[in-house]
């Protein structure tokens, strides 16, 4: 019964501590996104990488609509990435295409990332 608590309190302590450093890397890549987008594409990785290693899921609306998958560029609209709004079958998709890499990548809502 005392074991379970244990690693459970060893668990939540670690997840705390991989969300901070995820944070932190977040962070130091958007503020490197324009000056040196190099250093962010590394940081960007790195959280990338950490974050699948450690199987933590990245927040979906603040983390990972805002980076290409394929190259780690952050997106800026305008700078980095194209959208495009497109109707097919009734259905609206929205359509970011990385203009470092080329990759597209379409979602199904409609709302747009915010421009910093
Ligand atoms: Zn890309």
């Amino acid at each position: 019964m005392t074991k379970k608590k244990a690693t459970k309190k060893a668990i939540t302590v670690r997840e705390e501590i991989a969300q901070s450093r995820l944070e932190y890397l977040w962070n130091v890549s958007l503020s490197y996104g324009t000056t040196f987008p190099g250093i962010s594409r590394y940081y960007v990785s790195i959280m990338w990488e950490m974050g699948k290693r450690l199987n933590y899921r990245l927040d979906s609306q603040t983390v990972k609509r805002y980076f290409c998958k394929k190259c780690c560029t952050i997106w800026i609209p305008g700078k980095t990435v194209q959208i495009r709004q497109t109707r097919h079958k009734k259905r609206k998709r929205v359509i970011y295409t990385c203009l470092y890499c080329e990759h597209c990548k379409r979602y199904k809502s409609c709302k747009p990332i915010k421009s910093s």
